[in-house]
């Protein structure tokens, strides 16, 4: 175990009305006690020197309380900044070890100052994600706790983080033992059957077990499964790609949406060559839109392969919206799109309607019927609420997932649910078939493992080290 002590600036870097320096770690109130002045003491040579910090005690500092006074350079006897300090002594903090935190004023030279100090006096820079690293290496959080911290600070939505906030509380990791526990109590039974191979009928029934595994385990799995699939929608925003051949309106759509002028609007086709991404927050979801080369046959190099990047693009989007024009007959390019996209869930945009008086509508085969439909014009912002909704519920359904209720696992923890949910439904084959207790214990220890590296209980350091790096430093 790391007994070091660590430091770093934990609020964002640039200007503001407030900047944190946060220090954990033995000698955390230790280093405080060299650098804090209360506003009532003077900083002199002599009351420096007179300081003499005591290495056992909290040197008179009460936890959770706040301090107001001065960081003072005690090389130089210089005030470095007017500050509030607190002191969370352990195990009362969020790393479960002695928690200092300096509120200093947001400036860089400021903060930077007062961190040098505590690096000169004994911290060491924090690595990113050290301090919930180590909340977590000291029991007071599981790696499904940690994991939503870091989805908290990058929430784009209301949504992806009310979803977070409800796995900070550890619901997840409250499943995840309940399963666990489960299946340890199996594997208790079956150890027990090997040890006792005369008494086996009697403590094991395996048609009733394969439908308590059935309960207990493969159902609640197969629920957490599927919620990672929107989960993943949730966090990262739904993609929603704009389709559709040169000068139809991709481009207005795109700023109609976000209401600026992102991408260049031209009468020339052919001028969206790249494809350019936006995100946005409709209904409280995440949704990243892109708009992408109009779609057509030609000749031009250059916006060949613009039309390549947009059909790689498409093959990734959750969503298409194809664009078509209202004021013209649909076009041999319009109907090879549709081919084209038929497999994904699309919605038929119809653009420029200010321009059609109603009898000249473009009118839509039968066979594309199937698909949702709505009416707009980006130019002249009409139809685009339709269209929003229309989008929520076309990926969503008409129930759109209740966040506040659902437990959504991420997907390093979708992936560890999957080979649980493998190594138990072979338990449950083996068990119907009266294989040999020994080798369906082995495939049941895979589950408990697996179920394991989840919470963090058997969690390899390589996969700590990497869900901790995605943090920033000074969390
Ligand atoms: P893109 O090539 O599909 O991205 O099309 P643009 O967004 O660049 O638009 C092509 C032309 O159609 C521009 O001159 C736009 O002003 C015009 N346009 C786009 N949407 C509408 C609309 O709803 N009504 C009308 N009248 N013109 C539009």
């Amino acid at each position: 175990m790391d007994t070091s002590t660590i430091a770093a600036i934990a609020t964002p870097g640039g200007r503001g009305g407030i900047g944190i320096v946060k220090l954990s770690g033995p000698k955390a109130v230790l280093i405080a006690t060299k650098l804090f002045f209360p506003a009532e003491s003077k900083p002199t040579a002599i009351s420096c020197k007179a300081q003499k910090p005591d290495e056992t005690s909290h040197n008179g500092f009460q936890s959770h309380r706040l301090y107001y006074g001065h960081i003072i350079d005690p090389g130089k006897f210089q005030k470095v900044d007017e500050v509030l300090l607190s002191v969370m002594k352990a195990p009362r903090s969020y790393t479960r070890e002695d928690v200092v935190e300096i509120n200093a004023h947001g400036g860089p030279v400021a903060l930077n100052a007062i961190l040098k100090l505590a690096l000169r006096h004994g911290a060491r820079l924090a690595e990113p994600g050290e301090f919930t690293q180590r909340a977590f290496l000291n029991g007071r959080i599981d790696l499904t706790q940690a994991e939503a911290v870091i989805d908290i600070i990058s929430a784009k939505s209301d949504k992806a983080l009310q979803m977070a906030a409800a796995l900070v509380g550890g619901e997840l990791q409250v499943h995840v033992e309940h399963i666990r526990e489960f299946l340890i109590e199996f594997l208790t039974l079956l150890e027990a059957a090997i040890d006792f191979p005369e008494d086996i009928d009697e403590i094991i029934d395996p048609q009733k077990y394969i439908l308590e595994i059935e309960k207990h385990v493969i159902k609640p799995l197969r629920d957490l499964i599927q919620q990672s699939v929107d989960g993943n929608i949730l966090r990262d925003g739904l993609k929603v790609a704009v389709v559709g051949r040169p000068n139809v309106g991709k481009s207005s759509l795109l700023n109609q949406l976000v209401c600026k002028e992102r991408a260049i609007v031209t009468p020339v086709p052919g001028t969206t060559r790249d494809v350019i991404d936006e995100a946005l927050n409709i209904k409280g979801y995440p949704v990243v839109f892109s708009d992408t080369a109009g779609l057509h046959k030609t000749d031009d190099p250059i916006e060949s392969i613009g039309i390549k990047k947009t059909n790689e693009h498409v093959r990734n989007t959750d969503l298409v919206l194809f664009m078509v024009e209202d004021n013209c007959a649909l076009t041999p390019d319009d109907y090879a799109i549709f081919d084209k996209l038929h497999p994904k869930p699309f919605i038929i945009v119809i653009n420029k309607i200010d321009l059609v008086n109603g009898s000249n509508s473009v009118e839509l085969p039968t066979s594309w019927s199937k698909n949702d439909c709505v009416r707009i014009s980006a130019l002249y912002n009409r139809g685009i609420d339709q269209l929003k909704e229309q989008i929520i519920q076309t990926a969503f359904g008409n129930k759109p997932i209740d966040v506040e209720a659902a437990i959504i696992p991420n997907l390093r923890q979708k992936l560890l649910f999957e080979e649980t949910l493998e190594s138990t439904e072979i338990v449950c084959r083996e068990l119907d078939k009266n294989t040999p207790i020994e080798l369906i214990a082995i495939h049941l220890q895979e589950a408990i493992g697996s179920l394991g590296r989840i919470v963090g209980a058997t969690a390899g350091v390589d996969v700590l080290d990497q869900i901790f790096s995605r943090f920033c430093i000074g969390k």
